[in-house]
């Protein structure tokens, strides 16, 4: 089974159509990336699967339970699902450690020592315990980026949706959030990540999916997509890219 299966999903915003029987599956311990256009629907794709955005028809379905429909729990499902933004959007006026504690804390009823006592775990893993009582606005574009896996980390998700979690770093910061996603990778973390890395995308992916039409257009291992694409949308894409 699936850990996260999309099938035949339709969206609409007003008139514009962006998923038109839209179907994508990611297994466990796969590391799923999403390659298109700008405007393909990467991002929104994530919020759907988080719960974010409504679907408009077609179902997603997380370790097997439907995110819609009557009855369902979104926000029990919504835990299992790590996600984390392009731009950081960790709470300024919050510690580095009560940003990471919060959720816990609040939605899982954890303890306040022991979420702290994982929380100072994982960011001593990432280097950054000394951080902990810091405000975000005195770390890095990296640092913050990194806490905020790490807040997501913090709720042990299933999975981890990233949307484009480098495009606002400068790009000398790139390489150690990159380094973090690789070591999650390593570590068997189920993601679906949406990137512009292609470099990053053809190292680390289990799959790659190009988005295109309002579907998955190609999807196959990364030496298929970027090494010999069989559609001519995914050849000119990454043609105009490289
Ligand atoms: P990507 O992340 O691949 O660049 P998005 O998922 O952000 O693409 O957007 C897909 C399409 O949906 C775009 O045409 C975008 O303008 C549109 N869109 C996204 N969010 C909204 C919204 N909240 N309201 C209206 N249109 C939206
Ligand atoms: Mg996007």
């Amino acid at each position: 089974m699936a850990l996260i299966e999309i099938r035949d999903i339709h969206k609409n915003f007003g008139g514009h159509t962006v998923f038109n029987g839209m179907s994508l599956a990611v297994e466990e311990h796969q590391v799923v990336c999403l390659i298109g256009p700008s405007g393909c629907g990467k991002s929104t794709l994530l919020r759907c699967i988080n719960g974010l955005e409504p679907i408009d028809g077609g179902e997603i379905r997380i370790h097997g339970e439907r995110m819609t429909g009557p009855g369902v729990d979104v926000n029990a499902l919504r835990r299992d699902v790590g996600i984390v933004f392009q731009s950081f959007n960790l709470f300024p006026h919050m510690t580095v450690l009560d940003n990471v504690t919060l959720a816990p804390i609040q939605v899982l009823k954890v303890p306040r020592a022991e979420a702290e006592a994982r929380a100072m775990e994982l960011l001593k893993r990432i280097g950054l315990e000394q951080k902990a009582t810091s405000y975000p606005d005195r770390l890095s574009g990296g640092q913050q980026q990194r806490v905020a896996i790490v807040r997501a980390l913090a709720m042990d998700p299933m999975i981890m949706l990233l949307d484009e979690i480098t495009s606002a770093l400068d790009p000398e910061l790139v390489a150690e959030v990159l380094s973090m996603v690789r070591d999650l990778a390593r570590e068997g973390m189920t993601m679906l990540l949406a990137t512009h890395e292609m470099g990053f995308a053809r190292e680390v992916a289990s799959k790659v999916c190009f988005l295109y039409g309002g579907k998955v257009h190609e999807e196959g291992p990364p030496e298929q997509i970027f090494g010999a694409p069989r559609e001519e949308r995914t050849r000119s894409f990454l043609r105009q890219i490289v």
